[in-house]
């Protein structure tokens, strides 16, 4: 299920994900220990000088989707930049699978030293309520890092899909709901939840098609292997504005700038379909804050890089503000949307595996 992408600076080839192969390989011999977090296992809180040195090797960030996706292009947007502020390069390594929580169990278990990052979106909230056999607890087996963007998403479907417009969209769609297709990227990810608020608000049960991320899927809603999807626009937007697919909804309360025609879910009377999507960066619980604090530094710097603003801007994405691009606001995001979700995946009826 892993994927290393082949983009020369920012996707080397990467093993297992971070250090955690190898420091456990090497873990009897002291100095080893010391490269692989000190006390090879914790450190934990504030630890004095324990960023001291760091980095001092490539970092790598956990994708927990397919490469090409929204979740994909947003980490790689922030790569570079972050990895420029810390004087590091950073290899990103897509682990895909179960609606991203394989990479999150892989992250929570890494060596806690800061070379392991997860990129992570809603998902992380909503997991604990699908998966009763969830690997890690999102709240107690990381450290957050900070908020990196707010992303709209946007009901689409393969561009010679019957419906015109989102009225015609509703009706054609109740209508056919025995052989329309949806597609998403597994349970939890944000085109699956979106999916089930949209099936909740038209009262119908559609077939789904899981792939291992949106990018994946879009490429066979183009090629017309599948009828409909719901993804972030960071993904849909060059194929919307470009005609290889057909636009019906976004789903926030405002429209979207790069997308001004699109009508949002609540104009077209559908107030209970709304999704916006958040990503934020996560290290196992036990990496020692000062290496969390450098990380949520060069994050803020990417986020106020203009080609990050510029690039974030023309997908329809809002790079987090500063204040958000901290440990205490994603912390606090991360315990609302945990409360926020439970109960609506509850009413959907979606049974813990
Ligand atoms: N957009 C996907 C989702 O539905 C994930 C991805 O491929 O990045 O969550």
């Amino acid at each position: 299920m892993r994927q290393d992408h082949a983009n020369e600076d920012l996707a080397r080839p990467a093993g297992p994900v971070g250090r955690v192969r190898l420091c456990a390989g090497l873990a009897a011999a002291s100095l080893v220990l010391a490269a692989c977090g000190g006390d090879g296992g914790g450190g934990g809180g504030g630890g004095g000088g324990a960023a001291e040195g760091y980095p001092d090797g490539d970092i790598t960030f956990v994708v927990p989707f397919s490469a090409g996706g929204p979740t994909d292009t947003v980490t790689r947007l922030i790569a570079e930049p972050m990895g420029e502020e810390l004087g590091a390069s950073i290899v990103v390594q897509n682990v895909e699978g179960a609606g991203g929580t394989v990479a999150a169990g892989e992250v929570s278990a890494a060596n806690p030293d800061g070379y392991t990052v997860l990129m992570h979106h809603i998902g992380m909230s909503t997991a604990p309520s699908l998966y009763a056999d969830l690997a890690y607890d999102p709240l107690v087996d990381f450290k957050t890092v900070g908020l990196v963007t707010e992303v709209p998403m946007t009901i689409v479907a393969r561009s010679d899909f019957e419906p015109g417009t989102m009225a015609e969209f509703v009706d054609y769609v109740t209508e056919n709901s025995d052989t329309v297709t949806l597609a998403n990227a597994g349970i939890g990810a944000a085109s699956h939840l979106c999916g089930l608020l949209l099936q909740e608000a038209l009262g119908v049960k559609l077939t789904e098609v899981p792939y291992e991320g949106t990018g994946p899927a879009l490429t066979d809603l183009v090629g017309g292997q599948v009828d409909i999807m719901c993804d972030q626009t960071t993904n849909t937007t060059g194929q919307i504005q470009g005609g290889e697919i057909k636009a019906y909804a976004v789903t926030t309360p405002e429209r979207v700038e790069s997308l001004p025609d699109l009508p949002t879910t609540t104009e077209e009377g559908l107030d209970d379909l709304q999704v916006g999507v958040w990503h934020g960066l996560y290290v196992p619980a036990e990496t020692p804050d000062e290496i969390v604090q450098k990380l949520s530094d060069a994050l803020k710097v990417a986020l106020a890089d203009q080609n990050v603003v510029d690039e974030l801007a023309k997908l329809g994405s809002t790079p987090s503000s500063e204040d958000d691009a901290t440990p205490e606001a994603h912390t606090q995001r991360l315990e609302e949307q945990i409360e926020l979700w439970r109960p609506i995946i509850e009413d959907a009826g979606v049974a813990p595996n």
